[in-house]
């Protein structure tokens, strides 16, 4: 994953909003990094430039060589509320990203079953989320965004909305995840501790405009607990 030279600005009523400025930024595949920074300083931009979702105005995003485009179904993206569609069960809401292109095969649902294994779900499968606490609709999320193996999973204050006590059962579930699927990860956090425990880098940024001020390399053992 490349950034080079990014820039966004927003055109407003008043004039322009400069999210971003000259943001330079490399990702290895594999690799884990964390985000922080004040509001505004530009994080929720970067993240929906790298999946696609906003066009920069100026610079660049590549994923694996080639430009960031809309749906290139590349992503899998973790938001604060776990947005799982009530009226279907958690298997089902796990497949949405596949059964969105093509009707599930029993790979697919192999696939998925396997993941809300891991995230500690399988007897919930058939639940409706509203079945479900916060801290396991967020792990289901967590399931949907890695179902059609991503080589990017990005996180926007995935446990923003959650307790002290579930957001550090997630941390050490994500980091496990995270090892266990080989997944590139970003994670954008208002917690300086939980970007500590889950990253290899974190990255500090500054608003008006957005930029980036630091990295920060964690001293690294890949397994947390
Ligand atoms: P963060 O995620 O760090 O809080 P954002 O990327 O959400 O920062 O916002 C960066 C700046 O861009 C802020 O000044 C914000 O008000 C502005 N901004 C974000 N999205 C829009 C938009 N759709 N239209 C206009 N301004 C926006
Ligand atoms: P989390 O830390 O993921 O939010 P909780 O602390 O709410 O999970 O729940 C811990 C355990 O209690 C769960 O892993 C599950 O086994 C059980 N549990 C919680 N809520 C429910 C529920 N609504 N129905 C059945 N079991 C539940």
């Amino acid at each position: 994953m490349e950034l080079r030279g990014l820039q966004k600005s927003y055109a407003t009523r008043t004039g322009h909003v400069h999210a971003l400025s000259a943001v330079d930024l490399s990702i290895r595949q594999g690799e884990f990094v964390a985000v922080v920074g004040p509001s505004g300083c530009g994080k929720t931009t970067m993240l929906k430039i790298l999946a696609g979702l906003e066009e920069p105005t100026g610079g660049s995003a590549s994923l694996g060589g080639h430009p960031v485009r809309t749906g290139s179904g590349d992503v899998g993206m973790v938001f604060q509320k776990a947005t799982l569609l009530p009226w279907k069960d958690i298997l089902a809401n796990v497949l949405l990203p596949l059964s969105l292109r093509r009707r599930p095969t029993s790979a697919d649902r192999t696939k998925a079953m396997d993941l809300l294994a891991m995230a500690g779900l399988a007897e919930f499968a058939r639940k409706r989320p509203g079945e479900l606490s916060g801290g396991m609709q967020q792990r289901a999320a967590i399931c949907r965004a890695l179902v059609h193996d991503p080589s990017l999973l990005l996180m926007d204050e995935p446990f923003g909305a959650l307790d002290a006590m579930t957001r550090d059962t997630l941390n050490v579930e994500v980091n496990r995840i995270w090892r266990e699927t080989g997944t590139t990860a970003v994670l954008i956090t208002h917690s300086i501790s939980e970007a500590v425990f889950l990253a290899e880098r974190v990255i500090v940024m500054s608003p008006r405009p957005g930029r980036i001020v630091e990295e920060i390399i964690v001293p690294f053992d890949r397994e947390r607990s």
